[in-house]
């Protein structure tokens, strides 16, 4: 029998991630929604891990015999305090467009040489199993924000987020080159790891 994981995520990219890391053979890979769970929930934590596990706790309160997964993101920008952080979805209002946050940041970096525009993606990705133990893991990319947008591809502040080795945006990249190095993909294989040792410890 597969095991069920429900993903806290109503994004059809993130989920198709998922799946591909995991793998839908032993796997049955479901989104809260999908799981009919539907719940509102307060992201009050201070960092990602706290939103992340604030997230997957209060999905695993609904979901019984299921593993429940979640994510929390976004970019620090080292220059900035660390800004946008935690909040980067909510930076200058959720409705605001990608182009108007991302050229805002670029404006408030003038000035700042390359060596000091230094930024990452952070991931924090929570699993709560059903015996209650719960595990927590990061992943982050490195780079520094450019001086202007570049690339179409990706989402959010991509245009903006330059790799020190290629010096072109994730934006500029493919999707694939994207997830094998990006902070997502690589927490996603971290916590595939934590399930494993999880289910070999269990049975
Ligand atoms: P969430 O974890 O899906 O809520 O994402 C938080 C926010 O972080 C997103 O809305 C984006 O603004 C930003 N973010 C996270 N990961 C990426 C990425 O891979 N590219 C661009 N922006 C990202």
């Amino acid at each position: 029998m597969k095991t069920r994981i429900i993903f806290a995520t109503g994004n059809k990219n993130k989920l198709r991630e998922i799946k591909e890391i995991l793998g839908e053979e032993k796997y049955e890979i479901l989104t809260m929604k999908e799981a009919g769970i539907d719940i509102d929930i307060v992201e009050d934590g201070k960092t990602f891990e706290e939103n992340s596990l604030i997230k997957s706790r209060s999905i695993a309160e609904h979901a019984k015999d299921a593993i429940v997964l979640a994510d929390d993101s976004g970019l620090e920008i080292d220059a900035l305090n660390k800004e946008p952080g935690i909040y980067s979805a909510r930076y200058m209002g959720e409705d605001t467009s990608y182009d108007i946050k991302n050229a805002n940041l670029i404006e408030r970096l003038e000035g700042v040489e390359k060596q000091d525009r230094s930024a990452r993606f952070v991931c924090a990705v929570s699993a709560v199993f059903p015996d209650g133990k719960e595990a927590v893991v990061r992943g982050t990319i490195e780079g520094y924000i450019g001086w202007e947008p570049m690339g179409t591809n990706g989402f959010g502040y991509d245009p903006i987020f330059y790799l020190w080795d290629k010096d072109v945006s994730t934006a500029s990249i493919s999707p694939e080159e994207k997830n094998a190095i990006s902070h997502r993909g690589q927490a996603l294989r971290m916590i595939k790891e934590e399930i494993i040792k999880h289910e070999n410890i269990s049975c």
